[in-house]
């Protein structure tokens, strides 16, 4: 049986932090990991995702460009080949991830790991121990069981079109689901959204809700509310059976959730435990009901992003091999955005929360903008913010963007929240001119 100090099941995002910082200090470890390195984030999420934002958002400013008095007559897309350097690029990824490892002497074992035991993991026929195991094995997509489901793709596979769909439909309210539709509508597919109830993002602030939905309308998305999908038939075409049918697809892409990776692990052979979602049970220290084995990531279910896999691990890594103390992840104000066109950014409490949390001890600053970039542009789009603060003491605990910008415009106010920043340390700082930026620090 081979022994390592530890072993991470699982090479992507959360796995390779964990491992990577783990050798530096010194431990002998090893990564398993069935598919090319990276995991989702780089293979199948964040990195081609933000690559087709890239693109659309390429496609949207060559349009407006043509207000600023650019001859712009050519709008050709040429989807495969973009493509393909998207997967090139990639595959660099893949590369650079693998020589980091080398170079941190951490084995790379290529298989799906199983557990035999708490200390045992079987890797094609080859057994392995080690002091301290870590499950990073991430999520996939769900696609529900219903009739003709074999004719959807899920986002994995819609990752692997060489042809733009002309006619698509995206079933699903996430976040994965309008940044998609937008992507692809900018990119002058007929899109059509259909989801479950009447708002997209749910358990997002309600301004950016109806700020996300008003304007997939205005620019051209058609979005199919109270509609639940009950199969798929394939024609001459593929069609959706809803309360109606809708036909004339040439592609469905089914995004609604993710479900945690565990049906390989046999974790019944373990004492570890799960929760009702089947995601892994773990303190605060990413411990799970085995004391040496620890789980991080989007199986934990607890915030699935990659930098917040990547910092469980590290920080993990510094508890074991470095004697840090108290640094468990903070899970709470972790800001995000949604890259859609134009992006979402947000962070800290939504409106609602926070009336839960603090009744009517809070005080809502809101405002609507045009963006300077847009004043020669024939379609505008206004610009959304809120900022939520505790009534009393004005302590910034929400802050919510919509509108061009806001996905670089949050990092800087994000730390400003988390170091506990009120709303007169925002009316303190001089506004930068022109920018939509500056409308954070002069709401009344
Ligand atoms: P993963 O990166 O999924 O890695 C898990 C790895 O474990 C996989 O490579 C898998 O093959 C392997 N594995 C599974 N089972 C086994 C086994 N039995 N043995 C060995 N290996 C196994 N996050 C952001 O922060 N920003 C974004 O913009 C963003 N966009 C996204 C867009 C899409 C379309 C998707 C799907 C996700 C996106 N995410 C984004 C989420 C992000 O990709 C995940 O949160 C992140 O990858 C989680 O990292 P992880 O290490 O937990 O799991």
């Amino acid at each position: 049986m081979k022994r390592y100090d530890l072993i991470c099941i699982g090479g992507g995002s959360g796995g390779i932090a964990t491992a990577n910082r783990a050798a530096r200090y010194g431990a002998n470890c090893a990564v398993i990991e069935p598919n090319a390195l990276g995991g989702t984030c780089v293979n199948v999420g964040c990195v081609p995702k933000k690559l087709l934002w890239y693109a659309a958002e390429h496609a949207a400013s060559s349009r407006r460009a043509q207000d600023y008095g650019f001859d712009q007559t050519t709008e050709r897309f040429d989807w495969s080949a973009f493509v393909g350097k998207r997967q090139n690029y990639i595959e660099w990824l893949n590369q650079r991830y693998q020589q980091t490892l080398t170079a941190n002497s951490v084995d790379i074992i290529k298989g799906s790991a199983y557990f035999l035991d708490n200390h045992t993991i079987n890797v094609a026929g080859t057994k392995l121990t080690a002091e301290h195991i870590v499950i990073a094995s991430g999520g996939t997509p769900i696609m529900p069981a219903l009739s003709g489901i074999e004719h959807a793709i899920s986002s994995d596979q819609f990752f692997a079109l060489t042809t733009q769909p002309k006619k698509i439909a995206i079933i699903g309210s996430g976040y994965i689901a309008v940044e998609l539709a937008c992507a692809l509508q900018v990119l002058d597919s007929e899109t059509h959204l259909f989801i479950r109830k009447q708002r997209v993002l749910g358990g997002f602030d309600t301004m950016l809700q109806q700020a996300l939905f008003d304007s997939m309308q205005q620019h051209g998305i058609q979005i199919h509310t109270n509609s639940l999908l009950i199969a798929i038939q394939q024609t001459d075409s593929l069609n959706l059976i809803t309360s109606a049918t809708q036909s004339g697809f040439d592609c469905i892409l089914v995004a609604v959730g993710r479900k945690p990776n565990i049906n390989a692990l046999q974790l019944t052979n373990t004492d570890i435990k799960l929760n009702s979602d089947d995601t892994i049970l773990v303190d605060d220290n990413e411990k799970t009901s085995v004391d040496h084995i620890y789980a991080i990531g989007d199986v934990t279910g607890k915030k699935n992003l990659t930098p917040v896999a990547i910092a469980a691990g590290r920080r993990l890594a510094e508890r074991l091999y470095n004697s840090a103390n108290n640094n468990a992840l903070n899970y709470e104000n972790i800001p995000t955005v949604i890259f859609t066109h134009p992006p979402i950014a947000t962070v800290g409490l939504t409106e609602q929360q926070a009336r839960v949390k603090h009744g009517d001890n809070l005080n809502i600053y809101q405002t609507q903008f045009t963006p300077l970039s847009q004043a020669l542009q024939r379609n505008k789009l206004a610009s959304q913010m809120k900022l939520i603060t505790e009534k009393t003491t004005e302590k910034i605990i929400g802050i919510h963007l919509f509108g061009e910008g806001a996905d670089e415009m949050l990092q800087g106010f994000a730390t400003a929240l988390n170091m506990g920043a009120t709303k007169f340390d925002f009316d303190n700082t001089v506004p930068i001119h022109p920018t939509s930026a500056e409308e954070l620090v002069t709401l009344t």
